[in-house]
């Protein structure tokens, strides 16, 4: 079966389709000639995922779903959140929002943190989502190589390593998109049953 994962970035296709049972293949947007940027206009985690499953769906009438993800932390009022990708400034660069995260929080002991990602998918007639949470904290300085955004500057609650420390299996395992892409494939499996 083949649905649609609403993203070309091609970090979250890997870490995806490394979760999905092998009979289900993501389809990128590039795949369906989806070139334009899909609007992401609203003020939740939720509400982005949902407006851009929609968009797929109704622009090219295909089952597809959407992820939205956001780093809350808890001393900032929860911000970066639905802002994460371009919380400092239009360039949506990630160098220059973990920088600024870094900044805000330099005076800063409480450094609590958490990921959250909600799915959204449109799928036999019926939209759902799913949400995922890792709980964490912001570290004083970014450390490891592996994995893209935040990964560098967030520690997982339990663990000694940043999510850029750790294997794709290990953050898979523990992290919000993994949590969230869990639920995901438990409905396919319900669903296609
Ligand atoms: P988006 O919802 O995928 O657009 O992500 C919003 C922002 O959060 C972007 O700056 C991403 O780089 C960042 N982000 C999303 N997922 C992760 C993750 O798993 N680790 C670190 N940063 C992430």
């Amino acid at each position: 079966m083949n649905i649609v994962f609403a993203t070309n970035n091609p970090h979250k296709i890997r870490e995806l389709q490394a979760l999905l049972p092998s009979y289900i293949k993501l389809v990128s947007l590039e795949e369906i000639g989806c070139l334009e940027d899909i609007p992401e206009t609203q003020d939740t985690i939720k509400g982005n995922a949902i407006q851009k499953a929609d968009y797929i769906q109704q622009h090219y009438g295909l089952d597809c779903f959407a992820d939205d993800t956001g780093l809350e932390v808890f001393a900032l009022d929860g911000a970066p959140g639905v802002y994460s990708a371009r919380y400092a400034g239009p360039q949506r660069n990630s160098e220059d929002n973990m920088n600024l995260l870094l900044s805000k929080l330099e005076l800063k002991d409480q450094r609590s943190a958490q990921f959250k990602t909600v799915i959204a998918l449109h799928f036999q007639g019926k939209l759902v989502t799913f949400e995922g949470i890792c709980e964490g904290e912001i570290t004083k300085a970014k450390r490891g190589t592996d994995g893209f955004g935040y990964d560098p500057i967030f520690q997982p609650t339990d663990h000694i390593n940043t999510f850029a420390e750790l294997s794709l299996t290990e953050k898979n395992r523990i992290g919000h998109r993994g949590k969230a892409v869990t639920k995901l494939v438990s409905y396919f499996k319900t669903a296609l049953n």
